[in-house]
């Protein structure tokens, strides 16, 4: 039996249900065929939406500590499963084991947070300026969450989302890349074992707390559509986020939106360059360039450039790039066919553009049937419209600058505003970065790299990466709706800004 087969059976999945549907999923490792399940169609998605509301009704009414035992559990699941999900996570979407376990890790981080957060979802106790009366500011479960998920992070997303969602009260319908399904059905399977410990236990769960939708972009619609799904947190392409920011919002719903990135680095004469070749070289080839926090320009001071990019093509030379199961490798493979020619054409567009390949941008042998590239860095004269736009790949583009500011407006100069970072010694320049006229991304380093979030500050970022914020810090008050709450307890009807109103 072949790796692959054995890590899906590891993960409870058999052959007969595996060729069952017209689903195809490939293994970016060698592009094998690795399943063909069944799909929902609009109709069933339709009804699994029903079936939340129902969901909801119930889960609502059980106490927020009880529902944070249910994620408890879950966390205990996941820890039991690190090792096989980690695998799975990597056979399906091609990240180096090391990320794929990393990604269950953080998966356990943040069950772990919202069990704590189930008994601190707290509100406010409000002075009203009338007498006899109490205000307060109460948070209230909101009603089945909508979770649409991206390939390359095929279930840390999910659980930032669902861990917080059903501490929260809330349902969760969750709608996974169609490129990685079968994550998505492992999990479902390890949330289904923590309910039953949650019921043995003597707890009751209602039946489609979780439920995972199969299918493409008409799935995803009907979850963004149905009035019923109170959030749609959406992980994607900014193309994605824009569509279903319009069609949530047309129907007054809320949305959560997690797009893409164009991360920065500035590197200036006070940085400690040992730290930031790493920093670096983790950055924008780690996952293979396919982090929506992946490093991808280089904004570097003029009078460094020439021994950075030397000292960088030295490390790019010696990273192993091959199979990502394989413990030594440091670069798997792109997702598939489609991310290699978005690769090239972007590498042949800044050549138009006026930019010199530095070193890589060639196809390897990793594994064979599998998009292996060599990381490429690409010196460019300026900000061009390739570089401001996010291509998935472990393209580094690099730039220079001779004053801080003007490495700043370059940093803030493009449509996104994901994550950013600055290595310096210098605390004037670190915390000019970090000022109002510094970054204008949701996440700004010092002396450490863009990509890599711990699950405790609040994640996401501005402009067109969708202003949505999940995960740490006060997230989870995306997942509850605010009341506030006046009472009387007293014999007369003051009212407010002592308006009259007597007959
Ligand atoms: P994608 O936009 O192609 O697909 C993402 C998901 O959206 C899939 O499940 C897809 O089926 C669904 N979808 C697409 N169109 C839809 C529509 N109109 N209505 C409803 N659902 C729809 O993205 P991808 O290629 O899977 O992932 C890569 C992108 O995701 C990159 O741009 C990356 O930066 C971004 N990303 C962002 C974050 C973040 O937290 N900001 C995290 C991971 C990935």
């Amino acid at each position: 039996m072949s790796t692959i087969q054995t890590i899906l059976k590891k993960n409870g999945f058999f052959r007969k249900e595996l060729f069952s549907g017209d689903l195809k999923v490939y293994s970016p490792i060698n592009g094998s065929e690795m399943a063909s399940i069944n799909q929902h169609s609009r109709a069933e998605a339709e009804g699994t939406v029903l079936k939340s509301k129902e969901a909801f009704d119930k889960w609502r009414n059980v106490p927020a500590p009880v529902r944070g035992e249910l994620v408890r559990l879950l966390g205990e699941e996941l820890r039991a499963e690190k090792e096989s999900l980690g695998q799975l996570v990597t056979i399906e979407c091609g990240k180096v084991l090391s990320e794929g376990l990393g990604e269950v890790q953080e998966m356990i981080d943040i069950c772990d947070f919202a069990v704590g957060l189930s008994r601190q979802l707290y509100g406010l106790t409000i002075a009203s300026e009338r007498p006899g009366h109490h205000m307060r500011e109460v948070w209230h479960p909101l009603g089945p969450v909508g979770v649409i998920t991206a390939f390359n992070f095929p279930v840390a997303v999910w659980s930032w989302n669902a861990a917080l969602a059903i501490v929260c009260g809330n349902p969760v319908i969750w709608k996974p890349s169609e490129k990685t399904p079968l994550t998505a059905l492992a999990c479902d399977r390890i949330f289904k074992r923590a309910i039953e410990k949650f019921e043995k236990a003597g707890h009751s769960a209602p039946e489609g707390l979780l439920q995972v939708l199969i299918g493409g972009r008409d799935i995803g619609e009907v979850i963004v559509e149905h009035k019923a799904v109170a959030l749609v947190s959406a992980t994607g392409s900014t193309r994605m986020g824009s569509v279903v920011a319009e069609n949530v919002a047309a129907r007054m719903g809320r949305s959560l939106l997690e797009l893409g990135g164009n991360n920065a680095m500035i590197v200036t004469p006070k940085a400690d360059l040992e730290l930031a070749i790493r920093a670096i070289t983790f950055g924008a080839v780690g996952t293979a360039g396919q982090r929506c926090t992946s490093l991808r320009r280089l904004i570097i001071h003029d009078s460094i450039k020439d021994d950075v990019i030397e000292k960088l093509v030295q490390v790019y030379m010696s990273l192993k790039i091959g199979d990502p199961l394989s413990h030594n490798t440091l670069i798997g493979p792109l997702i598939d066919e489609g991310a290699f020619n978005d690769m090239q054409d972007a590498i042949k567009a800044a050549d138009v553009q006026g930019g010199g390949v530095v070193c890589g941008g060639m196809q390897v042998k990793g594994v064979k049937g599998g998009y292996y590239v060599e990381p490429t860095i690409i010196e460019m004269p300026r900000q061009s419209s390739i570089v401001r736009q996010e291509t998935f790949a472990p393209i580094l583009y690099v730039m220079t600058y001779s004053d801080l500011n003007e490495a700043i407006e370059i940093q803030n100069d493009v449509p996104q505003g994901l994550s950013s970072c600055i290595f310096t010694n210098d605390i004037r320049e670190a915390e000019l970065f970090l000022s109002a006229s510094g970054s204008d991304c949701g996440i700004a380093n010092v002396n450490i790299g863009p990509s890599g979030a711990e699950i405790g500050g609040a994640f996401g970022g501005e402009k067109e990466t969708g202003g949505g914020r999940e995960s740490g810090s006060d997230s989870w008050k995306a997942y509850m709706r605010r009341q506030t709450q006046t009472v009387n307890y007293s014999r007369s009807l003051p009212l407010a800004q002592g308006v009259k109103f007597d007959f």
